[in-house]
């Protein structure tokens, strides 16, 4: 289909895109990579009267390390996190989930900020910001201000985000040095959103679990944190006992819709398994 009318603008500077969002008002969206924006628009989902283009703000680009923090400029491609030799080495979790997403087509375009603004429960970057500790921030009329992304969803489509703000950066802690990580995604087929996903961050110390952290993809209407799910493996060898503590704690706070991907139980069944496996996986990995 084709989408309704909309005025197009492309500010320079963020200042200019906030002042375009605030005079335009709730009938102005930004417009990053487009690849959710845009399909939503051509099916009459979305209808904005104006686009504010972001691709003319060469500060919202980038990869910086900061101490032992990471900074993602908003507009910066899954490609770019794909070829980043800074991400490989320090958060190669983010290199494996990006793979996951989509296409190379898609990827080209696709930007993390528009991924994590976006709201969709399918969208794969959220649940690893919320396992990773990530902050955003937010610029608008009112100033900026940091928003841990464990704060940021709401519900489906409902974040943080107050109207004229925009999502300018995204800043990862550095997981400790030789931790283990997986992301672990059952998809229907390659180029499709998630039936279920795993992350897990976690550090083993004497063939135990001395840390994790563990988000959840397209299990609830949020990314979810399954943080009971966590201490059940903590202090553990990861024994098939502990794994399945985890497994069941994980899938009790999971709700996800039944829909083409499958029915509530389906798919819960199926993200304890992506759990089971990334823990696993993770494990194996840590140094
Ligand atoms: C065929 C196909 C398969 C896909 N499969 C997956 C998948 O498996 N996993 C996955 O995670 N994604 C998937 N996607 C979605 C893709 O990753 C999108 O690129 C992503 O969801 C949105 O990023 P974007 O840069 O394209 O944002 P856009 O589509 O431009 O924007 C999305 C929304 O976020 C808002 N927005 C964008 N940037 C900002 C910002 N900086 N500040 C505030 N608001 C902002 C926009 O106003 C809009 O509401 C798929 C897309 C397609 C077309």
């Amino acid at each position: 289909m084709i989408p309704g009318p909309f005025g197009y603008h492309r500010p320079a500077s963020v200042g200019d895109a906030i002042k375009l969002l605030a005079s335009l008002g709730e009938e102005a969206r930004p417009l990053a990579g487009g690849h959710s924006l845009i399909p939503m628009m051509k099916l009459r989902l979305a209808t904005p009267g104006h686009l504010v283009d972001l691709h003319g703000i060469a500060g919202l680009k980038g990869i910086h390390r900061d101490g032992n923090r990471i900074a993602i400029g908003a507009m910066t491609t899954q490609h770019e996190l794909l070829a980043s030799d800074e991400i490989r080495s320090s958060l190669p979790i983010l290199q494996e989930a990006a793979a996951l997403i989509a296409d190379p087509q898609v990827r080209y375009r696709g930007t993390i900020g528009g991924n994590v603004a976006n709201g969709d429960p399918g969208n794969d970057m959220p649940a690893l910001m919320l396992t990773l500790g990530a902050a955003y921030r937010l610029e608008g009329p009112s100033g900026a201000r940091e928003v841990m992304a464990s704060d940021f969803y709401q519900g489906a489509y409902f974040t943080a985000l107050e109207p004229g703000e925009i999502l300018t950066s995204v800043t990862i802690p550095l997981p400790a040095a030789g931790h283990g990580y997986a992301y672990e995604k059952l998809k229907r087929k390659v180029g499709d959103y998630a039936t279920a996903a795993a992350a897990v961050v976690l550090t083993m110390a004497g063939g135990k679990v001395a840390s994790c952290a563990i988000g959840l993809t397209n299990l609830h209407e949020t990314p979810l944190l399954a943080v009971d799910a966590a201490n059940a493996v903590i202090g553990t060898s990861l024994d098939a006992a502990s794994l399945k503590k985890a497994a069941a704690a994980a899938e009790a706070i999971m709700s996800p819709a039944a829909d083409a991907r499958g029915p509530v139980e389906y798919r819960k069944h199926v993200g304890g398994i992506m759990v089971t496996r990334a823990l696993q996986r993770a494990a194996h990995r840590a140094k």
